[in-house]
């Protein structure tokens, strides 16, 4: 039989090999999952044209992935930089990659990423068509950017972020609400500087019908871009992010019926206690669609360490509804990020979403942490190394400061409470000093 997307597909009861191999890597029964693709709570984001894809479910039930940003930029156009940059993401565990390139000939490393990465690819079109058409933004025409949309979707991109909450209706609301930061998603702003100059309405929301016929010819996944995520503390659950959100649940509808795959992007800077209800509204409002989350950034005061501030507020929303964590790097706010913030960023990702795993019990999540706390327990130093997500880093560390006795480390030394207790509960003589 045949079918249009992974959701067609699921509606008409076809279990895909996508949905066969994401079932078999979760390990939740693919009648189940099957069910949750149909229904648009599970997303598994796979162009036809990316034959290399592994592929990853995103959503309710299953473990929270990450994404990981990279591309050249007018100041960094090194292409094998950014595939060694790929490469490395792809080996620490990220599962989605977004060409977010906004400088030179965009559509080699586009080509090139899904024809030798397994990871899902995302694009933001809205960037690429700047780059693309090389003229006055506002001379760019509502077909040029549906065009640019349509080579993405040829290209074999899996995802693209498409900024189609920013009609009218929610300018008007953004512009009668003040805001401190405005608009800071970058796509956001390009396409609001675009409906001020032309007078125009949003062409990806004038002409979603034609940008969701190009999706559902390719099986492109709609992450429906959040142009007013707030950019700073003081602009978190205001206005023009609430109205952008009632846009985005009636765009998931209207995707849904046309059997198109849909994730929403969301905040942005957060305040931690406002994170619940944020994930909680999102959910109710767009009927389960797996949310896509830019942080949340718990705090703005803290440039160079803001893969922190989003580690806590990603593992809090992914907590609370949340399915896919973008991660941010210690870089974020202050440059393009480089080999080291990259692996930083995704290390803290990956720590939010496990954490995030655990607490909402994903079936053998736990089982990782419990090994770790075996292998500790036995001071069996190089199991501790297996289970660390950074195991270089830990043998590094403990390298460093070698201790006295092997068993223990340089922490406590003779002190160690987890060797005293192992031999008093074994039944032997414990003796801090005179060993
Ligand atoms: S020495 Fe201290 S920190 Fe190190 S393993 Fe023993 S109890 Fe843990």
């Amino acid at each position: 039989m045949e079918y249009a997307t992974q959701m067609d597909a699921a509606r008409k009861g076809i279990y895909t090999k996508e949905l066969l191999a994401v079932a078999e890597d979760e390990k939740i029964d693919k009648d189940e999952l099957i069910k949750l693709v149909a229904k648009g709570q599970v997303i598994i984001p796979a162009n036809k044209n990316h034959k290399c894809l592994k592929p990853s479910g995103i959503g309710t039930k299953l473990r929270t992935k990450i994404n990981v940003n990279l591309g050249t930029s007018r100041d960094w156009t090194d292409l094998d930089m950014e595939m060694e940059k790929v490469k490395s993401a792809v080996d620490m565990g990220a599962e989605a990659i977004m060409d977010l390139s906004s400088c030179g000939d965009t559509q080699v490393f586009r080509r090139k990423l899904t024809s030798e990465c397994p990871a899902v690819i995302g694009t933001v079109p809205i960037y690429d068509a700047v780059v693309y058409y090389k003229k006055a933004l506002k001379d760019i025409t509502a077909k040029e950017w549906i065009d640019v949309v349509r080579m993405h979707a040829e290209d074999g991109v899996d995802f693209m972020t498409i900024h189609c909450g920013i009609n009218k209706e929610t300018a008007r609301k953004f512009k009668r609400n003040k805001r401190l930061m405005n608009i800071v998603s970058r796509g956001g702003s390009i396409i609001y500087a675009w409906m001020e100059m032309t007078g125009n309405e949003n062409p990806f929301y004038e002409y979603y019908d034609e940008v969701l016929d190009i999706c559902r010819q390719y099986d492109v996944t709609m992450s429906l871009g959040d142009a007013c995520r707030p950019g700073c503390l003081k602009d978190a659950t205001d206005a023009a992010q609430i109205e952008e959100l009632i846009a985005l649940s009636e765009l998931t509808n209207r995707a849904w019926e046309k059997d198109v795959q849909v994730m929403i992007e969301g905040p942005g800077h957060m305040p931690l206690n406002q994170i619940k209800a944020n994930m909680e509204v999102q959910q109710a409002m767009c009927k389960g669609a797996p949310f896509y989350v830019l942080g949340p950034l718990v705090t703005d005061i803290a440039p160079g360490y803001d893969h922190i501030t989003a580690a806590i507020g990603g593992a809090i929303a992914a907590t609370y509804g949340a399915s896919f964590l973008c991660y941010v790097t210690p870089a974020e706010h202050l440059r393009l990020p480089d080999v080291n913030d990259v692996k930083e960023g995704i290390i803290a990702s990956k720590i939010a979403a496990h954490a995030a795993d655990i607490a909402k019990g994903v079936p053998g999540a736990r089982d990782w942490d419990d090994n770790m706390g075996q292998a500790r327990k036995e001071l069996d130093w190089e199991k501790t190394f297996e289970y660390s997500i950074d195991p270089e880093k830990a043998r590094n560390y403990r390298a460093s400061a070698k201790p006295e006795k092997e068993d223990t480390c340089s922490m406590c030394g003779n002190f160690c409470a987890v060797k005293n207790m192992n031999k008093i509960l074994d039944g032997e003589i414990v003796s801090i000093f005179d060993e």
